[in-house]
Formats: C-alpha cells, structure tokens, sequence
C-alpha cells in the first residue's frame, strides 16, 4: 500500500486528522462558492483532506486515490495529502489555498471536467490556471501563490514554463493580482503542526520469535480488514507458509479461512457495493487468494481438516459470483485440491 494512504488510514482512524481536514474543506468551501461548475462536479466526489508527516517527500500535496483503484477515472473517493513539513513552511492560507486549488483541478483533469481541459494541453500548466481562476473567485489573494512557487528550486524541470502560463492565464482573463485590496488570511497552523504521526506501518506478527497460529493470522486478517495496509502481511505470510510443508501449509489456511469466512460480510455482498471497495480488497478473502492461488499450486500432499472444509465449500458455494467469476485463477487451486477430499470426507465422518 502507499504510504499515504496508510497515513491516511491511521489518522482517519484516530480521528486526529479531523480538524485539518474541517479546516481545509472550508477553504475549498470558499473557492467553490463563486465557481458552481467546478462545484456541482466536485460534489459527485467524496474528498478528505490528509496531513502526512513524510519528510523524504519534496513535494508539498497530491491526491490518493482512496478506492484502492489503479485507475483514477474509476474512483469516487479521494485523499489530497499535504506533506506537513512542506506546508508548515508557508505562512498564509491564501498560499494553501492555491495547493489545494491545484490538486482539486487535477481531480477534474482526470475525470474529465471539460472547462479545465480548456485551459492547457499540460496537465500541471491547466491545474495551476484552474487553481488560480478559483482563488480569484473566492477571494484569495494571488500575490500568495508565489510562496509556494518559492518552495520549488528552479531547477524543477518545466517550473518556469508553468509559471509564465500561468501569469499569461491571468493577463488575458484580466486578473490582476496587485489590484486586490485586503488582506491574505494566516495559514491556521495549529490544524497541523503539532501533528506528530509518523507514517503508519502494520506490526509484523511473523518477526515476534513465537510462531502465529491460525487464530493469530485470523486476528491480523480482522485489522487489515479495519484498518487497511495487507502488503506486507501477505508477503510474510506467504513466506512463512513456504517455511512448512505442504501438509502443514494448506491445514493453515483451511483452518484460517474456516474461521474467517463466516465472521465478515459475505465477499459477493462486499463486491458489490459500490463504496466499499477498500473493504473489497482488504476483506480476508481477498486478502487471501493469492496466498491460496500460491501455496496450493506446490507440489505434495494437501491436508484439508473437514470441518474447515465444510465450512469454505459451503461459503463457496454461497458466493459463487466471487470464486467463479472475479478472481476464479486465485480459487482453482484449492477447488482442486477439495473436490476428491470432499468425496472421501463424506464417506467417513470428521475425523483429523
Ligand atoms: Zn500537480
């Protein structure tokens, strides 16, 4: 998982996010007052706004995809993520204001918002035009928006070009920066600056010295389901599945998906709902398919505990859309694996 959106998890979680978050929609409240095209196509959109603490990160915001899919044009809820380290080096809201203006154009670039597309042929170029006609219209003060170009090195490739668009947009929409009587708002730092979390990472329950058994990996499969971040996990459950026999391994996981599948919302049921994707892919079946689709393609005798086994058949057969259709390859392996045990088991009554 990226670490914003591990951050964003985490935050969301503690709810210590929320006032940053309150604060910088009510920036963008402001600016889409007075812009109700932009306004109308944003409000189809759920967007959260995030403070990450990652100080290796040079950029100062950019927008998560927080469907966990790889297509933005697909999803409906986004993160913009500030870098607080970054952010905390401005010194006006007005400044905030335009960063936020240009990460909430780069949603409408993507999803095809036509008056944006209007404005450049070069996606950054167009953003930064957006960003500025919807500070003007809410009132910011454009002066602001050269902090921010400030905290940039010149030597960023095509920083200069974005500049120069960027002032041209102005001149022939006659925008006059310099006209403008009032006064720049201070950034609201206590929103954020205190804010200390460190991006989130999932304690490694592989790394403890004692070895987690089926009841241990169903717990994590629960908080991955809560709070997100299965790389990891997956991976290192994987390896330590490698570390046993095949014997060994395939009891594990019937006995781990023997306890998951009945605790959680049916994975058709989570499939389907259109705002839960997260959900989708964290839910411990999917979490576990490509660990399935591994383990029981290795050569050598599987072992499938009955009761478990009753269990998963009957679950499969009750979300057939899911294991038949969606990630059917994952599922084969294991649909193998049971159909001569399961002819067997039913000749002798649960033994193991
Ligand atoms: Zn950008």
């Amino acid at each position: 998982m990226n670490i914003d959106l591990a951050v964003i998890l985490c935050l969301a979680d503690e709810k210590k996010n929320q006032p940053f978050d309150d604060y910088a929609a009510g920036i963008a409240g402001c600016m889409l007052e007075k812009s109700p095209e932009e306004k109308a196509f944003l409000q189809r959109y759920d967007i959260h706004y995030y403070i990450a603490v990652n100080p290796e990160e040079s950029s100062i915001a950019r927008v998560v995809d927080a469907d966990y899919t790889d297509d933005m044009v697909k999803g409906k809820s986004f993160g913009v993520v500030f870098n607080r380290d970054m952010l905390a080096r401005l010194e006006h809201e007005d400044s905030l204001a335009f960063v936020l203006g240009h990460e909430l154009s780069h949603i409408m670039w993507r999803k095809g918002f036509p008056r944006i597309r209007d404005l450049a042929a070069d996606e950054e170029a167009a953003c930064d035009c957006s960003s500025v006609r919807l500070m003007h219209a809410g009132g910011y003060n454009l002066l602001d928006v050269a902090a921010v170009d400030a905290l940039y090195p010149d030597k960023i490739p095509g920083m200069r070009e974005r500049i120069a668009k960027r002032e041209s947009f102005l001149i022939e929409n006659g925008i006059f920066p310099g006209k403008r009587l009032g006064m720049s708002l201070l950034l609201r730092k206590e929103t954020f600056a205190g804010l200390q979390k460190e991006p989130w990472k999932r304690k490694s329950i592989f790394e403890t010295g004692k070895e987690p058994d089926a009841v241990r990996i169903a717990e994590e499969l629960r908080d991955i389901f809560e709070r997100g971040d299965r790389t990891e996990f997956k991976r290192e459950l994987d390896a330590f599945l490698d570390g046993k026999t095949t014997e060994e391994a395939s009891k594990i996981i019937l006995n781990v998906l023997g306890r998951v599948v009945t605790e959680f919302p049916p994975i058709t049921e989570t499939l389907a709902r259109d705002d839960s994707r997260r959900k989708f892919y964290n839910h411990p079946v999917s979490v576990m398919s490509d660990i399935v689709w591994r383990q029981f393609r290795r050569e050598g005798k599987k072992l499938l505990p009955p009761e478990d086994l009753r269990i998963v058949s009957r679950y499969m057969q009750d979300n057939r859309a899911y294991f038949e259709q969606r990630d059917r390859k994952f599922w084969e392996p294991l649909q193998r694996a049971m159909a001569p045990e399961a002819q067997v088991k039913s000749n002798i009554s649960g033994r193991i």
